[in-house]
């Protein structure tokens, strides 16, 4: 399973409903852990962090869609 989108992505779009994990965004869209996911409150990524799973994280990407692999 990919889990990085290279700068060849032309962003048409079609890879979000593809992903089993809704782990795809949109360029420059803001997420969280508890997007369209059973987590909420205070969870463990797979690193060991400790996270807000409901809180907005920054865009990881703001040119070309992007993959969140936790
Ligand atoms: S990564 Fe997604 S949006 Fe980008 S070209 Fe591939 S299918 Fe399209």
């Amino acid at each position: 399973m990919a889990i990085i989108i290279t700068d060849e992505c032309i962003n048409c779009d079609a890879c979000i409903s593809e992903c089993p994990n809704n782990a795809i965004y949109e360029p420059d869209q803001e997420w969280s852990y508890s997007d369209e996911t059973a987590l909420s409150g205070m969870i463990k990524t797979p690193g060991g962090d400790e996270m807000d799973a409901d809180a907005e994280n920054e865009p990881i990407s703001d040119e070309f869609y992007f993959i969140v692999p936790d």
